[in-house]
């Protein structure tokens, strides 16, 4: 089974067709949340990812603030700025879908699936492999998925050392993978690594195999189209940079 890894799309539809053209054909779709927020068409993402077959997909924190499951004082200013225009040009379609999706965490096989991470599927950050060692004690499984960072990185678990290694995956080489890790496919929307192109993953259940992927989008034309929506400046300054 060949999957295709997303998450963090953040209502960014140029990035999302990008990646979907750029990945070819898979069997499944896992999306690991935040599918709104941030970007100018939330409404499209969803109607695009609803209609994907073999979809699984999780709540990330945006997603939760959008349907009012989490408070708006969890954000910090442009980001609830952001929030406040999601929710005044959500659909109804797009709610009713944002609703029936779980935190998780999800087991695929031997994955498990979080936004966050496995202690705390929507809210933290797995950045160090300080909390990297701390969540390897909460899934049970060979391996986690994990977005919300926004980087695309990979955490191994040296058990013999007993300390855990942060690997940034070389693009497009496909890495076969041993008990137990921490991965991240990156953000399809919205990259914070000083890559500006979206970023996702590719897994492979009988190889075992993890491939970090990268594809370039029109991101002027996000640009304008968050310029155009009144979102805030530094949402579309950020894109050009992957910030
Ligand atoms: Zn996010």
């Amino acid at each position: 089974m060949r999957a295709l890894i997303m998450s963090d799309i953040h209502a960014n539809i140029v990035a999302l067709e990008t990646v979907l053209a750029d990945a070819g054909p898979v069997d499944e779709t896992w999306c690991l949340g935040d599918l709104v927020g941030y970007g100018p068409n939330p409404n499209e993402v969803v109607a695009r990812l609803r209609n994907l077959p073999n979809l699984t997909c999780l709540l990330g924190n945006h997603d939760a603030a959008v349907i009012e499951m989490m408070p708006h004082e969890a954000f910090n200013g442009d980001a609830r700025r952001s929030l406040e225009w999601q929710k005044s040009h959500v659909a109804q379609e797009t709610i009713d879908f944002l609703r029936g999706l779980t935190g998780g965490p999800l087991l695929r096989g031997a994955m498990t699936l979080v936004h966050g991470s496995p202690r705390d599927p929507i809210w933290e950050y797995v950045i160090n492999s300080l909390v990297a060692r701390l969540n390897f004690d909460a899934f049970s499984t060979d391996f986690c998925m994990v977005g919300h960072s926004h980087v695309q990185c990979a955490f191994f678990l040296d058990a013999v050392q007993n300390r855990v290694v942060l690997e940034i995956p070389r693009v497009d080489e496909p890495y076969t993978l041993k008990p137990r890790s921490i991965l991240n496919p990156g953000s399809v929307g919205q990259p914070r690594d000083r890559d500006s192109r979206a970023a996702y993953a590719i897994y492979d259940d009988q190889n075992l195999t993890w491939t970090a992927r990268r594809a370039v989008y029109d991101v002027a034309e996000v640009q304008r189209r968050v310029r155009a929506a009144g979102l805030p400046d530094r949402h579309a300054a950020r894109l050009s940079e992957g910030w």
